[in-house]
C-alpha cells in the first residue's frame, strides 16, 4: 500500500472517513495509533485586536489545537509574533504568498480574522489550499459571498466553522437546554440587545461600509440575531426593521442603531436592538412558566444569567479556547460542528432582510429557512 504520512494526515483530517478507514487498516508507515495527530495546527489570518488579545492567548491553553502559524500584511508583526509564540519562519505568510500554505503540513486550519469584506477571499483561498476553515463573524458581506465560501469548502472537502464562540460557552448552552427541554414551558416573547458605544477613530474599518459591509447590525447585531434563535430554538419567519441615526457626522457610512421585530412559526414574538451608540448586552425570554435571562449575553467573559428559579452559575473559561477546541474535535473526532457555515449564511440572510425592510420603510420581509440551516443557533 503506497500510503505516505502526508496522504494519511490529509485523509484523516478531512473527516470521519479517515477514522473509518483507519479502523480497518493495519498500522503502517511507523504510525503508533489511529489518531496520530492529536493537536491541529491553526494559522491566524489578520493579527488585529481579536487575534492578539483573545485568540492567540486562548491557543496557549487549547487541548486539541495550537497556534502553528500566522498570516499578516504587516511585516513588523512577523518578528514580534515569531519570538513571542516561537513560530518558525516557514509558518509565517503574508497576504501575497498565503496560497503557498497549501504545501505546509504543519497548518491544518486557517482562521480568518480580517475585516469583514476580506473574509470570503481568504476563506476561499484557504479552502483551495486544502485547509479547514474558521471564519469570523459576520461570515461575509453578502449571502452570495457566504454561498461562495460554503461551496469552496465543500469542493475542497474541508470543514467550515464560524467563530461563534458562544455555542461552546456554558451559559449559552444552558439556555439551549432550557429551550430544548421546555424547562419553562413554551416561550411567548424574546428580546435581545447587543450594542456598544463607539467614539474611537472615525476612519476605522468598522465605520467604512466597503470594508465592514454594514454598521452595528453586521457587528453586534449578529449576536442579537443569534440570541433570538438559540433562545427560541427556531429560525424566524418574518422581520420588520427600523434604523435610527443621532450622530450622522460620526456614522457617515454605516448604520448606528437598528431595531427589529420578528415572528416565529410557533407564535413567539421577538425583538432586537443593536447599536454602535448604546451600551446594552442582554437576552430575556418570557415563558409559559417563568423566564430566563443572560446579562451580559455575548461579551467574552464573564457572562451572567438568572431565571425565575434563581441565579445561573457556571465556571468561567476562555470562550475562544472552548470554541477552537470544539472545532478541532469536530475534525479529529467527528463531533458535531457547533457553528457550521450554513449558520453564518442564515444570519446573513436575516441581516439582508433587515436592511431590505429598512429600505422599504419597515415593510415585513418573509423568510423561509429549510432544515439545512438547523435551528436554535
Ligand atoms: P482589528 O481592526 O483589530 O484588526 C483587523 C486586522 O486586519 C488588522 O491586523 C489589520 O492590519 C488587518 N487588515 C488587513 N487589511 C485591512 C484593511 N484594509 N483595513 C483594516 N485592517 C486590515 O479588527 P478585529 O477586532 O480583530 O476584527 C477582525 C474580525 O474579527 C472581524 O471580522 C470582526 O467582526 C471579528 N471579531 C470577532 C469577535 C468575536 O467575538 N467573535 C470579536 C472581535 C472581532
Amino acid at each position: 500500500m503506497n500510503f505516505t504520512r502526508r496522504h494519511f494526515n490529509k485523509t484523516l483530517l478531512k473527516g470521519a472517513g479517515g477514522t473509518a478507514l483507519l479502523a480497518n487498516m493495519p498500522l503502517a508507515c511507523g504510525m503508533t495509533n489511529a489518531q496520530e495527530k492529536k493537536k491541529l495546527g491553526i494559522a491566524l489570518v489578520g493579527l488585529g485586536s481579536y487575534s492578539t488579545y483573545q485568540l492567540a492567548p486562548a491557543l496557549q491553553d487549547t487541548s486539541y489545537c495550537y497556534l502553528a502559524g500566522i498570516v499578516t500584511g504587516t511585516p513588523a508583526k512577523e518578528e514580534v509574533w515569531a519570538s513571542k509564540y516561537n513560530l518558525p519562519n516557514s509558518n509565517i505568510y503574508n497576504y501575497q504568498n498565503f496560497d503557498n500554505i497549501k504545501a505546509n503540513d504543519a497548518i491544518d486550519v486557517v482562521y480568518v480574522v480580517l475585516p469583514n469584506s476580506m473574509h470570503a477571499d481568504f476563506c476561499i483561498r484557504a479552502a483551495k489550499a486544502g485547509k479547514h476553515v474558521i471564519c469570523e463573524k459576520p461570515m461575509a458581506v453578502s449571502v452570495a459571498e457566504c454561498d461562495a465560501i460554503i461551496d469552496a469548502c465543500k469542493t475542497a472537502g474541508v470543514k467550515l466553522g464560524m467563530g461563534y464562540r458562544l455555542h461552546s460557552e456554558p451559559y449559552t448552552q444552558e439556555i439551549k437546554r432550557f429551550v430544548s427541554e421546555k424547562t419553562f414551558g413554551d416561550i411567548h416573547y424574546i428580546t435581545a440587545d447587543a450594542a456598544y458605544y463607539s467614539a474611537g477613530n472615525p476612519n476605522q474599518w468598522r465605520l467604512n461600509k466597503s470594508l465592514s459591509g454594514g454598521g452595528a447590525l453586521v457587528n453586534m447585531g449578529v449576536y442579537a440575531i443569534q440570541s433570538l434563535i438559540y433562545g427560541t430554538g427556531e429560525n424566524p419567519i418574518s422581520v420588520c426593521a427600523q434604523e435610527y441615526s443621532t450622530r450622522p457626522d460620526y456614522f457617515k457610512d454605516t448604520d448606528e442603531t437598528i431595531t427589529a421585530q420578528f415572528e416565529f412559526k410557533s407564535g413567539v414574538v421577538g425583538t432586537m436592538m443593536t447599536s454602535h451608540n448604546v451600551r446594552a448586552n442582554r437576552l430575556y425570554a418570557s415563558c409559559e412558566r417563568g423566564w430566563f435571562e443572560l446579562d451580559p449575553a455575548s461579551t467574552y467573559i464573564p457572562l451572567a444569567g438568572r431565571t425565575s428559579q434563581g441565579e445561573l452559575d457556571f465556571k468561567q473559561e476562555s470562550q475562544q479556547k472552548l470554541q477552537m477546541d470544539d472545532f478541532a474535535k469536530h475534525i479529529l473526532q467527528d463531533s458535531p460542528n457547533l457553528a457550521p457555515g450554513e449558520m453564518g449564511k442564515r444570519d446573513m440572510i436575516i441581516v439582508e432582510a433587515i436592511y431590505k425592510s429598512i429600505a422599504e420603510g419597515g415593510k415585513k420581509q418573509v423568510m423561509n429557512f429549510d432544515s439545512k440551516f438547523g435551528f436554535g443557533g
